[in-house]
């Protein structure tokens, strides 16, 4: 037993709360307080040691097996309340290394492990809450829906959900059971089958919880509810919620619902409709019945490589986090000033960003037209921010007075980064970075967001060049997590450590890449743009190339996404890389003559497809681009491993020159930073799925064809002799 005594604020005018007894002992318990209040009701305090976060791994869930019995053999009881000592989170999960590395047998008695710990919960015959602060998630809000009541806080860090399907799995301690019951089916499957996470406003819209309350009132306010409630209340359907709760209408549901989800998932993402069939079929019968295909499919979903790879990301997620660089020196002082320059579409993403994170920025442009078009950019996106609720009117306009649009530099010595976002052209950047070298302060970050561009070429122009390094942010900002981090041979490694820090610092997920021609994302991703562009001037349909891909899990066609970032722009890139990596980046004439011919792109109106608002259809000015036909015969299947095959190739020479740490590194920029098939896990892993030596085979073929573009790289040519794999290692998802 825990002996501390439940320490609760002082300021609260509710009357029930009276110091806390401690409970009889009965064992050692590490995560897991339990406390009784002279009312004589139980909270149990999650407190995992030495972690910012709770998680339900098999030791939380044998303490909270271990109280329930301890609560259950005592009659002086009256009522249980769970609660979290985390600043920020109530519980984040279940044990996910261990769900990803535990043997078929393990998982099973794991599930229901996890199953009946919470059924003994729900069994209590006593009032039970949850007091919900911060993240709530999975397992974490398994166990609350297990409880009778619900509070949360309506702070920003409360969030609830069932985000499982996320990570290719279901709800299978009772989630996928309990919360149709209480929220109705529909309601339900729309919650659990997009693995949505609502803040709690929309919680308690949806009836997730029973009430808001602040933060310093949450566990007061829960004690009087439990305390109020005297008895166990009566639990049965709510007779709103008969018409959907029963068994045909969960028939019924699951045939007009699945025939969308296979079109939508086009039959990659089999946890979302074995969670449909599970919850589907599960809620017109008893929750005994519901829970066994809850541990059923939950069983039959973690042994799937979709499962393997979502599961995968999540963890290199985690990493990107926290990734350092080297030895660490003393913890990198937070940004606080930052200054950005050009107010375009990057310039000003970016300063949006930054400003809603707390940090004061400097917004210069050319002249004041420029700067007030960034400006009036950023104020449209907190406008839509508020709209959507990330911010409130408040939080919005304090943001926004955060930046300070300028079109002369003052000094910038007292910034800690600079972020250059000006146009894709070396010598104008270079002379900014020379302007800004004699601003800034001694220990001033210099950065540049350039797509593609040498930094260390820029650099290099510099006195100051180990304070330089790449930071390159996504279009559009405020939605891409990936952000490159590109260091060249001269950049001080405090200097690295301190842009890695400022981008988590940001909220977002940094990879660390050496400087090199199109980095990783835009390396990688360019021959496959540049290959779709190629095979539609050998007369290839644009339907068939970007159905391929779609088919293929992209969530875009490549023809599609060259018109949303714009002809001429990926013209710039293909061209900066097609002269450094020459043929096998080689620049069809068709992006040429589209550019020329005003084609481009969504901008425009027109490129590869015209577009009306949200509408395209395929352009019939491009057509007058075909060269000839010598793709025409080719099926989508062929059309898809030839694009998928550059990718691989391009992918294997980032680990191979050593640009990046790993395969990971690359696999994790490319889903994050290009939406790469998120269940394959990433070209890599992709290549490993299906065999390098299978893969090697095909682009050998083509080389044969005349096709050299497709010369595997030595790296991939060494591992197809051996079968080997680009992951070596077997059976560890990490
Ligand atoms: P943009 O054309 O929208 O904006 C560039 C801005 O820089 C313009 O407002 C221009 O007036 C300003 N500018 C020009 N010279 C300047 C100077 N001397 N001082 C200050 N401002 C100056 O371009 P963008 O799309 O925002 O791209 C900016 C940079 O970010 C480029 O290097 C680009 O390669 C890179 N990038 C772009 C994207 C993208 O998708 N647009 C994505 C990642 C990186």
């Amino acid at each position: 037993m825990n002996s501390a005594t439940l320490s609760l604020a002082p300021s609260f005018d509710l009357p029930v709360m009276k110091p806390l007894q401690p409970a009889p002992a009965s064992r050692e318990f590490k995560n897991l307080r339990r406390e009784v209040t002279e009312a004589a009701i139980v909270v149990l305090t999650f407190d995992r040691p030495d972690s910012a976060a709770n998680i339900f791994d098999r030791a939380t869930l044998e303490e909270l097996n271990a109280h329930l019995e301890a609560i259950e053999r005592d009659a002086t009881v009256r009522g249980v309340v769970l609660t979290s000592a985390k600043p920020g989170i109530f519980i984040a999960g279940a044990d996910l290394h261990a769900l990803a590395t535990a043997p078929m047998n393990a998982l099973r008695e794991m599930v229901e492990f996890g199953q009946r710990v919470f059924s003994r919960l729900a069994a209590l015959p006593l009032p039970t809450a949850a007091a919900i602060h911060g993240a709530s998630l999975g397992g974490g809000f398994e166990v609350c829906l297990a409880c009778d009541f619900r509070f949360a806080t309506p702070d920003k860090a409360t969030k609830l959900g069932l985000p499982e399907v996320q990570l290719g799995i279901l709800p299978a301690w009772g989630g996928s059971t309990r919360l149709p019951r209480l929220i109705g089916l529909p309601k339900a499957l729309d919650l659990i089958l997009a693995g949505k996470t609502v803040v709690a406003k929309q919680a308690l819209k949806l009836g997730l919880v029973d009430d808001l309350v602040p933060h310093e009132k949450l566990l007061a306010v829960t004690l009087a509810k439990v305390a109020k409630a005297g008895l166990k209340p009566h639990r049965a359907t709510p007779v709103a919620l008969l018409a959907t709760n029963n068994a045909l209408a969960g028939n019924f549901i699951n045939m007009f619902t699945r025939p969308k989800l296979l079109t939508k998932t086009r039959g990659h993402y089999p946890a979302v409709l074995k969670a449909l069939e599970v919850i589907t079929s599960g809620v017109g019968g008893s929750e005994a019945n519901s829970f066994k295909l809850e541990a059923d499919a939950f069983c039959q979903l973690a042994q799937t490589e979709a499962a393997k790879n979502l599961i995968r990301v999540f963890f290199l997620q985690e990493r990107a986090k926290k990734i350092g660089f080297g030895e660490r020196a003393a913890r990198p002082q937070p940004i606080e000033r930052a200054a950005v320059i050009g107010a375009g579409v990057m310039g000003g993403g970016i300063a949006q960003w930054l400003a809603a994170r707390g940090v004061s920025v400097l917004l210069r442009d050319v002249n004041t037209d420029a700067v007030g078009r960034g400006m009036a950019g950023i104020s449209k996106l907190f406008a839509e921010g508020v709209k959507r609720r990330t911010f409130t009117d408040v939080e919005a306009r304090t943001a926004m007075d955060k930046i300070s649009p300028v079109v002369e530099l003052p000094s910038l010595r007292r910034c800690d980064v600079i972020i250059e976002a000006a146009v894709e052209k070396m010598e104008l950047k270079k002379d900014i970075f020379r302007k800004l070298e004699q601003l800034a302060g001694p220990d001033t970050i210099l950065a540049t967001n350039t797509s593609a561009l040498s930094v260390t070429e820029l650099a290099d122009s510099l006195v100051a060049r180990e304070r330089v390094v790449g930071i390159h942010f996504f279009n559009p900002v405020h939605r891409m997590q990936l952000v490159e981090v590109i260091h060249t041979p001269r950049t001080d490694a405090e200097v690295v450590r301190r842009a890695l820090k400022f981008v988590q610092q940001m909220g977002k997920l940094p990879v660390l890449v050496k400087d090199s021609p199109g980095f990783v994302v835009n390396r990688v991703l360019m021959p496959y743009l540049v290959e779709a562009a190629r095979l539609f001037e050998m007369g290839a349909e644009v339907t068939d190339l970007d159905e391929a891909m779609l088919d293929f899990g992209m969530p875009m066609g490549p023809l599609r996404l060259v018109d949303e970032v714009g002809t001429d722009v990926s013209l710039h890139v293909a061209e900066t890389l097609a002269s450094h990596y020459h043929r096998r980046m080689a620049v069809p004439e068709v992006l040429t003559r589209l550019v020329k011919n005003g084609l481009l792109g969504r901008k425009s109106g027109e490129g590869f497809y015209r577009h009306q608002g949200k509408e395209a259809v395929v352009s019939e000015e491009a057509a007058r681009f075909v060269k000839d036909d010598s793709a025409a015969n080719l099926d989508r299947v062929e059309l898809e491993l030839r694009m998928v095959l550059l990718m691989v190739n391009e992918a294997a020479r980032c680990v191979e020159e050593g640009i990046v740490s790993g395969p990971e590194d690359v696999d994790f920029a490319m889903i994050m930073g290009a939406g790469f098939a998120p269940f394959r896990g990433g070209p890599l892993r992709h290549a490993d799925m299906v065999g390098v030596a299978n893969l090697v085979r095909a682009m050998n073929k083509l080389v044969d064809d005349g096709e050299d573009r497709f010369t595997p790289c030595a790296l991939l040519k060494d591992l197809a002799v051996n079968d080997g794999k680009l992951y070596p290692e077997k059976g560890v998802l990490l």
